[in-house]
């Protein structure tokens, strides 16, 4: 079955441009190309955009799925040139000029889809460091399904407890651990903790939420190691404030369903009970990497991600760009560039390759990428954060005010950016959250069909 036809040639301009992922990078190059005169199909295996910086709040209640998620087919529906495809990329055909395609669950998709120029941005993944095992007991808040597993995880924790009458599984079950102390480690834990000191507080009559203890791991020195030492050593002290206990220089060795094992201080092994843990460690680069680097030979890093030429093209296929968490850059023959795996990272470069295409349509040429830092924001609460935005460091309200307006500005969708504005008003107010649902697959309904 070959449907190639049916979706490469649906108008009369005759270049096709494919963009892989309608993420943060993806999303800009299509959005650059809406008035191009160019054909360009999306593909993804989600019918939405995901807003990755706030799943977190969606694992602890503060937000709804709804609210951080939009669908690709209405932030396009009004450009003619562009076509939302539903569909997995399962490989390249880089000779031929063709995606290798998969159906998404019952959703029929075409077997191939050719281009002219084709821009992958297929993302990243958490990486449990060797350690697949551990991915059952440690949820992490990447996806939307898997920051609602969280949330399930979390309250059903505080129910658990409630029941149970022996003091040591009580306490067990009222042990939070959140390992990485990266942004969303920090964000974590600091929302564990305004959860059950602040938010949680009267709704139940055995326990004292009040009395859990939220751990946060770290194998550094220091939390937030992309910030300067003195807003790492900020945060560190407001994660303090809200009851979060830092355990910086600590590794874990081991994850179960009873807990998480670290190596202890004196060199043995220090374990503890936990029936509630969040991984907010490295992470690797989507499998799409690795297929391009198969088939141009390009270098691949530890952390799986492709490099990629100065002007974002793959070795060999000026045709072919990679943008985003999957990448690095090489940087004008010299060693190749990690750009930070973050959201403007990703959005510089889909409008960036947007621009090369746009280019070489007018007969002209373009130069390299350069990455324009704009600063490095992380909330840790209530009114605390910090923000380190072109040397200016910023602490506490002025931070927080700042990351707020940041993310309500990047957030796409004007209903969006109203529900979210209106959502966290009232939590500030009434330090309430409303979405704080168990919706996972551990119900008897669910079980017993
Ligand atoms: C919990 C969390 C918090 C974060 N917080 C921040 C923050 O506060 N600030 C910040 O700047 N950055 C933050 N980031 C990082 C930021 O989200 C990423 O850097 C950014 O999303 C990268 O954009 P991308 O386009 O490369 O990939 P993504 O945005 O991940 O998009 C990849 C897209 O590709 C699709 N896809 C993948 N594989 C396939 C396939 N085989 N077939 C079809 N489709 C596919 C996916 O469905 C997805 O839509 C955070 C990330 C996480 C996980």
């Amino acid at each position: 079955m070959k449907i190639v036809a049916t979706v490469c040639t649906f108008g009369s301009r005759d270049h096709h441009v494919v963009v892989v992922g309608g993420g943060f990078g993806g999303l800009r190059a299509v959005s650059k190309l809406r008035r191009a005169p160019v054909e360009v199909t999306l593909v993804d295996r989600r019918n939405f955009h995901l807003f990755q910086p706030l799943t977190y709040q969606v694992a602890t209640g503060a937000l709804s799925p709804g609210e951080i998620a939009y669908p690709l087919r209405a932030i396009f529906k009004r450009d003619r040139n562009v076509r939302v495809l539903l569909a997995e990329v399962a490989g390249f055909d880089l000779d031929g000029r063709e995606l290798n395609l998969r159906s998404v669950g019952a959703v029929p998709a075409p077997e191939r889809l050719g281009y002219d120029t084709l821009i992958v941005a297929g993302g990243s993944h958490y990486s449990y460091f060797g350690h697949e095992e551990w991915r059952l007991h440690a949820a992490e808040v990447k996806s939307l399904e898997s920051a609602l597993a969280v949330r399930s995880r979390l309250l059903a924790a505080f129910e658990a407890a409630e029941a149970e009458p022996n003091a040591e599984r009580r306490e067990a079950w009222l042990t939070f651990v959140v390992i990485g102390a990266g942004a969303t480690g920090v964000e974590m834990a600091g929302q564990i903790a305004e959860l059950a000191r602040d938010t949680l507080r009267r709704d139940f009559r055995t326990i004292d939420p009040r009395h859990a203890r939220i751990l946060l791991v770290e194998a550094a020195d220091r939390v937030l190691t992309s910030f300067p030492p003195s807003l790492s050593a900020k945060a560190e002290r407001s994660l303090q404030r809200l009851g979060v206990t830092v355990l910086t220089g600590r590794t874990v060795t081991g994850i179960d369903a009873a807990g998480v094992t670290l190596d202890g201080r004196d060199g043995g092994a220090e374990r503890i009970a936990s029936r509630a843990v969040v991984w907010a460690a490295g992470v690797t680069a989507s499998g799409l990497a690795g297929k391009l680097a198969e088939l141009t030979g390009a270098e691949r890093d530890r952390a799986g991600r492709i490099t990629v030429e100065a002007d974002l093209t793959l070795p060999g296929h000026p045709e072919v760009f990679a943008i985003g968490d999957m990448v690095r850059v090489r940087d004008r023959g010299s060693e190749p560039l990690a750009l930070p795996g973050v959201a403007p990272v990703a959005m510089q470069q889909g409008r960036y390759a947007a621009s090369v295409v746009r280019a070489r349509l007018r007969g002209g040429e373009y130069g390299a990428f350069r990455y324009r830092d704009k600063g490095n924001l992380a909330t840790i609460g209530r009114a605390a954060a910090v923000a380190d935005i072109k040397g200016i460091r910023l602490s506490g309200f002025p931070a927080w005010a700042t990351w707020l307006l940041v993310h309500l500005w990047y957030l796409i969708g004007f209903q969006n950016r109203l529900l979210v504005l209106i959502r966290w008003s009232f939590s500030f107010a009434t330090h309430g959250r409303g979405a704080r649902l168990i919706t996972a697959s551990t119900t008897s309904e669910q079980r017993d069909g």
